[in-house]
């Protein structure tokens, strides 16, 4: 209640994830929520995400959690304190939706789809009062601080007690994130960082021959590292931070949870470097002197392929990544070949774009931020979401920390309401 008793009204734009969970702790405690979605319904990039089973979170260890947010940790670190992988398991049964664990300790809804839960959840905002408005695509503010929207029914202007911009990053755009937003914080001098792919595949020319064959299959328990990230400068495959997994040759090159586990890093590379390139260990379980000591064997009369079928069990995608990524000189050389085989360059020609990607990097710099979210040049107004610059791989990271943004941003609302009541500042209306 504002100075003359009146409710407090919130502001919500975007209902992805973080702005539908800033929607739900805010109206739960009694202040009237209005959303604004562009799109003619909420949560389309949710339900895309169910798609692929909807990866809640994960649960790994808190510690390990927090680390795949990368240069970020500190800041969702903060919102995971107050929301964490337990609170979202907890949250979805809440809603009647149970969760399981697979076997890579990723957690899924037990129907692995996404349209029970926002089902679920619409109903409980619309029982808490929250008004959805879809179609209302924002704008910016008008020159006395209203929020601008363009609507069915033309331009409108919309005046909140507080605000909560939950926009999404820029990727997939035709689900409503096309990450344009960025333009009117930009005018208000708030710094937004260039939208980049982040989770998507990066690009390597194969030959013909290795597309007709090849693209499409598993490069199963492989292991992959970024030049240049060991401990020193050099590409010492012992320094080297190997990371194991499995990801999917395609047309246009790599692509997968071990792709995206390495985003960041190999983004980072192709900016810099000259020859871009990974490194691939296509037999992570056995060491340099095993590998060394098959390739040695005598092989007769057997050519190289089914020699390193038979002694060291390389075959398909990974003997075809063999022929594709090595000079054939390397076939006379077991020495050369054995080491190969535990660190492949495989040459990287770029990353697919944004458009395309599970997610972005890039958007609102934490510099603007205080720990809500609130934006400081702009009070009463905070962020939430992938809007905000940070970036995780694929596992269940993405939402949970969307969610726990949203939930941290609606705490943010809660006391910059509360500091304005105790001030007996009225609170404008719409
Ligand atoms: C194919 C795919 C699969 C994915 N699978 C998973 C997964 O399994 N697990 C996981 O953790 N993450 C997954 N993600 C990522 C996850 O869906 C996103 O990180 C998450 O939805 C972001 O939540 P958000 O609330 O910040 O933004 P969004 O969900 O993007 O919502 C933002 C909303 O704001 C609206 N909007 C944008 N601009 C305006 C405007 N000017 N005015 C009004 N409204 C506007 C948009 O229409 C949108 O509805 C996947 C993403 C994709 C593309």
């Amino acid at each position: 209640m504002d100075a003359e008793g009146k409710a407090a009204r919130v502001a919500i734009v975007g209902a992805g994830p973080a702005g539908l969970m800033a929607a739900e702790r805010l109206s739960a405690q009694g202040v009237a929520v209005d959303i604004y979605e562009a799109m003619p319904s909420p949560g389309r990039k949710f339900l895309l995400a169910g798609r692929g089973g909807l990866n809640l979170t994960h649960t790994e260890a808190h510690d390990a959690f927090v680390r795949r947010y990368g240069e970020r940790a500190g800041e969702v670190g903060a919102w995971l304190a107050a929301f964490d992988a337990e609170a979202v398991r907890a949250w979805a049964a809440g809603l009647g939706v149970e969760t399981f664990v697979g076997s890579s300790g990723r957690v899924f809804p037990t129907g692995m789809k996404a349209a029970p839960l926002l089902r679920a959840w619409l109903a409980r905002l619309a029982a808490h009062g929250a008004s959805l408005h879809v179609r209302h695509r924002w704008q910016g503010w008008s020159e006395d601080g209203a929020l601008r929207f363009s609507a069915p029914a033309g331009e409108r202007q919309v005046v909140a007690d507080a605000v909560v911009l939950a926009l999404g990053g820029a990727s997939w755009p035709r689900m409503g994130t096309d990450g344009r937003w960025a333009e009117w914080l930009r005018e208000r001098g708030i710094a937004v960082a260039p939208w980049q792919a982040a989770n998507a595949g990066f690009q390597v020319g194969w030959s013909e021959h290795f597309i007709e064959r090849h693209a499409g299959e598993p490069l199963k328990d492989v292991a992959m590292a970024v030049p240049g990230t060991g401990d020193g400068a050099g590409d010492d495959s012992a320094a080297l931070v190997w990371r194991r997994g499995e990801c999917m040759a395609t047309r246009y090159g790599l692509e997968g949870g071990l792709i995206y586990a390495l985003g960041a890093a190999l983004r980072q590379h192709l900016a810099q470097a000259e020859q871009p390139q990974l490194w691939l260990d296509l037999l992570p379980q056995r060491d340099a002197a095993w590998v060394e000591a098959e390739v040695r064997r005598p092989r007769g009369a057997r050519s190289w392929s089914s020699h390193l079928q038979s002694r060291l069990g390389l075959k398909g995608v990974k003997m075809a990544l063999l022929r594709e990524c090595l000079p054939a000189e390397v076939f006379t050389d077991p020495r050369r070949l054995a080491a190969a085989i535990k660190c492949l360059p495989v040459r990287l020609s770029g990353m697919r774009p944004v458009a395309e990607a599970i997610s972005s990097a890039g958007g609102v710099e934490f510099a603007e931020v205080d720990r809500h979210g609130q934006l400081l040049r702009l009070p009463g107004v905070f962020c939430a979401g992938e809007m905000l610059d940070w970036e995780a791989p694929t596992g269940g990271y993405l939402l949970t920390a969307c969610l726990a943004g949203g939930a941290v941003a609606a705490e943010g609302v809660s006391a910059w309401l509360r500091n304005r009541q105790s001030a007996g500042v009225p609170v404008p209306h719409a």
